[in-house]
């Protein structure tokens, strides 16, 4: 027996397309978050690149997706963590932290995942006393103070960007001279006055007190020690993946791998947004695209299931 057809563990706008998809489909369906509704759209100031809205604010556009979403009938329990997500026969079972077991005919996974650490003296130590990762959250906490960025992705130049609201400088450490960052982001920095790189630095270890006071580095041979109020880390991302109990097909870095359909190799179970080995994660495609395909998909696997089981 199953409480549901489907099951949406992660409430992002990849998981929250899936919800509005299924339950538009008349399916019943749940969504899971562990916490509030948006995924990394709260650790995002502004979405600048999501057709339709030429600047919105990320927890704006979360708060949207969710009403959109509760308004075709999805079920949404937040603050409602997930501790496995495991298979028994043709159900798909998750079991929650609470103790309580959830079965549908369908699950899609939108768990997301986790930043990167940096795994270097002093990161552990000082995270909440200087060490932080996510500038939405913490900017304002560092108001006129000299801040380190470290990382050369997309995240990394778009948050240090954003952190010189709040800063007298912003340095951001790339441990090489190219960056995997968009040019239009890069560009927007370099033209900031209050940014200055710092290229082919290797982050040796965070320094301070009872805060952070600064961070060595090594570059070309050279160790250098600058001071700075707090540290921001944006080296990448962790999937969620192992939440999966049952073995689902991952790549080397744990992202789930998926047929076009975006199902896994465990039938029944979807995997979408950034918990996907793929190429982009912009909210358009891995998320919204993601979703809306694995929707579709599971809503074809349910009414097959529920034909199969009348017959
Ligand atoms: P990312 O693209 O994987 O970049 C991670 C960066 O951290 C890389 O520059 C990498 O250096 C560096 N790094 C990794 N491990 C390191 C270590 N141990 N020490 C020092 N540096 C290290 O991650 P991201 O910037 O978090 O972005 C994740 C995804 O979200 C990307 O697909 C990105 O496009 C997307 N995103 C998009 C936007 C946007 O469109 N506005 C904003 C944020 C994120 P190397 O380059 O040397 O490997």
């Amino acid at each position: 027996m199953s409480d549901y057809d489907v099951i949406i563990v992660g409430g992002g706008p990849a998981g929250l397309a899936a919800g509005l998809y299924t339950a538009r489909m008349d399916l019943k369906a749940v969504l899971l978050d562990r916490g509030p509704l948006g995924g990394q759209l709260l650790n995002t100031e502004l979405v600048e690149d999501y057709p339709g809205f030429d600047s919105i604010l990320g927890a704006d556009l979360a708060m949207k997706m969710g009403e959109h979403a509760r308004k075709f009938g999805l079920e949404v329990r937040d603050f409602e963590p997930v501790k496995e997500i495991d298979t028994d026969g043709e159900a798909r079972v998750v079991r929650l932290e609470s103790g309580e077991e959830l079965r549908a005919r369908a699950l899609i996974m939108a768990a997301g995942g986790l930043p990167r650490y940096l795994e270097v003296p002093g990161e552990k130590e000082y995270w909440g006393r200087g060490v932080s990762y996510c500038a939405v959250c913490d900017g304002a906490f560092f108001k006129g103070e000299e801040l380190a960025v470290v990382g050369g992705g997309d995240a990394a130049v778009e948050e240090g960007d954003f952190l010189t609201r709040y800063a007298s400088k912003v340095y951001v450490i790339h441990r090489r001279n190219e960056f995997r960052a968009q040019p239009i982001l890069l560009d927007r920095a370099r033209a900031n006055p209050k940014i200055e790189f710092i290229l082919d630095a290797h982050v040796e270890a965070i320094v301070g007190d009872e805060k952070v006071r600064g961070l060595r580095y090594e570059r070309r041979g050279k160790d250098t020690e600058l001071a700075v109020g707090g540290v921001f880390i944006f080296v990448g991302f962790v999937p969620n993946s192992k939440l999966l109990k049952v073995h689902v097909d991952h790549d080397e870095a744990g992202y789930i791998l998926t047929d076009r359909n975006l199902e896994t190799s465990v039938p029944g179970i979807w995997a979408v947004g950034d918990v996907r080995a793929q190429l982009t994660k912009q909210i358009a495609t891995a998320a919204v695209g993601d979703g809306t395909t694995a929707a579709v998909a599971a809503s074809a696997y349910v009414s097959a299931q529920k034909h199969a089981a009348r017959a």
